[in-house]
C-alpha cells in the first residue's frame, strides 16, 4: 500500500515515509492510494471470528504488501490484547465499548498500533526517532502507553500544568522508561506551539529525528477501521440495517468507519454526533465549511473547532456535498442534553454512559426514531470512570474504577517542569 497527499495526488509515498513524516511536505493529508474490498466470504463467516482474527484479515488486506503475515499477526496479537464487546443498551441500541485498553479510551487502538508499526518499520540504519506530543489529556496517555518499552524510540509528552485532570496527569507522568513527561507552565496551545516550532527548527532537525504521533498520522487512522467490522460481526444476526453513530471531534474515528465501508462493510448509514462544536453539522446543513474557535463542553475530547480529518472526508467523497450527506447525518447536542441523557439511560437501563458516548447515543436515537426498520450501534469512546466529576452526580451508584486506573493512581508522579519558552524546550531536547 502506498499513500498520496490530498494536495498532490500524483506523488506517492511509501508506508514508512507516510508514517514517519506524519504530514506530507505540501501540508495535505495522507490517504491510501487504493482501498481494498474484502471478499463476500469474509462477511458471510465473520460471526465465527474473534476481534483479533477479524483485525488480522482487514489488516492484511490493507498492509499485506508492506508487512509479512507473521509480523502482522504478531502485531495484532500484541496490540489488541483487550476485549471489544458490544453491549445492549436499549431495545435497538448497542454500545461498542472501545474503552478496555490500558488508558480506557479508543485512542489506545490507534496509538498502540502506531507504536508497534513504527517499531517494526525502523531498521538499524535509521536514527532513533523522538516522538513529540502535546496533549490536553487523553491522546498523551494513549501515545505514552503505546510506545512504552518499544525499543529504539523516545517519547516526550508536553502537557499544560494544572490543566489536565488528576487521573489524566497520573496517566501521563507515571510511565517512565523511554517516556518523559514535561509539565509546561502554560496552556495546551502553548504546548502545541512548542511542538510545532520544534518541527520547524533546523538545529533540532539536524540532531534529532523528530516525529509526530498526532491523530493525523495514517498509522493511527488505519486501526480505527478495524472495530467497525467487530460491530458488524456482533449485530449481524439481528438481520436489520445497521446504523453506526460516532461521537466526533477531529473526525479520525468516523473516517475509520468510512474506510471500513469502502472495504465492503455493510453499514447502512453513519451518524456524526457533535457537541456544541458543530462545524461539521453546519457543513452538512449548508454545504459551507467555516472553522470556528472551539468552545468548552463536558465531552471535552470533542471540543474541536476545525476538525483535522475534514479534508480526508472531502477527499474520499471527491468534494461532493451531496455524496457526503447520503452517507452521513449530523446531530448536535449541548451539555444539558448530554447530562439528561446520561441520567435517563442510567435510570431506564442501568447502563452508565460517559459524556462522549451520551452524545453518540442521542444522535443514534434521533435517527432510529425516523428509521423504524434499523438498529444501531454507537461507539463508546471512553470509560465513564475517566469523567467521574460529570457522571457520578447523575447516577445513584458509585462508578466502578477499572484496575488500570487504580494502579495508576497509586504511582508516583514524575515530570520535568518547564516554562512555555522555546529556548528552554530546545535546550532540554538537545541535552537529552
Ligand atoms: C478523541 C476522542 C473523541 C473524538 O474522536 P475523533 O477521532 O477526534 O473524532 C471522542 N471521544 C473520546 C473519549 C476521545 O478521546
Amino acid at each position: 500500500m502506498n499513500f498520496y497527499s490530498t494536495k498532490s495526488p500524483d506523488t506517492k509515498y511509501s508506508l514508512k515515509q507516510a508514517v514517519l513524516l506524519g504530514l506530507p511536505k505540501d501540508n495535505g493529508l495522507f490517504m491510501p492510494e487504493r482501498i481494498p474490498v474484502l471478499p463476500d466470504s469474509f462477511f458471510e463467516d465473520i460471526e465465527a471470528l474473534n476481534f483479533r482474527e477479524i483485525t488480522f484479515t482487514v489488516c492484511q488486506a490493507l498492509l499485506g504488501e508492506n508487512l509479512d503475515p507473521e509480523s502482522l499477526k504478531g502485531m495484532v496479537q500484541d496490540v489488541f490484547d483487550f476485549e471489544v464487546p458490544a453491549k445492549k443498551v436499549t431495545e435497538r441500541t448497542y454500545c461498542l465499548e472501545l474503552f478496555h485498553g490500558p488508558t480506557l479510551a479508543f485512542k489506545d487502538f490507534g496509538a498502540r498500533f502506531m507504536a508497534r508499526l513504527i517499531g517494526h518499520i525502523l531498521d538499524e540504519h535509521d536514527v532513533r526517532p523522538c516522538i513529540l506530543v502535546a496533549t490536553s489529556g487523553d491522546t498523551g496517555s494513549a501515545v505514552a502507553q503505546g510506545f512504552y518499552q518499544v525499543p529504539g524510540i523516545d517519547v516526550v509528552i508536553l502537557y499544560p500544568s494544572g490543566k489536565v485532570s488528576e487521573i489524566q496527569e497520573k496517566q501521563l507522568t507515571t510511565i517512565g522508561g523511554n517516556v518523559t513527561a514535561l509539565e509546561i507552565t502554560g496552556t495546551f496551545d502553548d504546548c502545541q506551539k512548542l511542538v510545532k516550532t520544534a518541527f520547524l527548527d533546523q538545529d533540532l532537525k539536524q540532531h534529532l529525528n523528530l516525529t509526530s504521533a498526532n491523530s493525523i498520522n495514517i498509522a493511527r487512522l488505519v486501526p480505527q477501521s478495524f472495530y467497525y467490522f467487530q460491530a458488524y460481526a456482533k449485530l449481524k444476526h439481528l438481520n436489520r440495517p445497521i446504523i453506526c453513530s460516532v461521537p466526533s471531534g477531529n473526525f479520525g474515528n468516523l473516517m475509520g468507519g468510512l474506510l471500513a465501508k469502502r472495504m465492503g462493510l455493510p453499514i447502512d448509514h453513519f451518524i456524526a454526533a457533535n457537541n456544541d462544536n458543530r462545524v461539521f453539522y453546519d457543513y452538512l446543513k449548508s454545504a459551507k465549511y467555516h472553522a470556528k474557535p472551539s468552545v468548552e463542553t463536558i465531552s471535552n475530547a470533542m471540543d474541536v473547532g476545525n476538525p483535522s480529518n475534514f479534508v480526508r472526508v472531502m477527499d474520499l467523497f471527491h468534494q461532493d456535498h451531496h455524496s457526503v450527506c447520503k452517507e452521513i447525518t449530523g446531530y448536535t447536542f449541548n451539555d444539558d442534553e448530554t447530562r439528561t441523557e446520561i441520567a435517563k439511560v442510567y435510570s431506564d437501563t442501568g447502563y452508565i454512559l460517559d459524556p462522549h458516548g451520551a452524545v453518540g447515543h442521542l444522535g443514534l436515537k434521533q435517527y432510529l426514531s425516523k428509521n423504524p426498520e434499523s438498529i444501531g450501534v454507537f461507539l463508546g469512546t471512553a470509560h465513564p470512570a475517566k469523567f467521574l466529576d460529570v457522571v457520578q452526580p447523575l447516577i445513584s451508584e458509585p462508578v466502578i474504577i477499572p484496575d488500570q486506573l487504580k494502579a495508576v493512581l497509586s504511582k508516583q508522579k514524575k515530570a520535568t517542569m518547564l516554562a512555555a519558552s522555546f529556548k528552554e524546550f530546545k535546550e532540554y531536547l538537545l541535552s537529552k
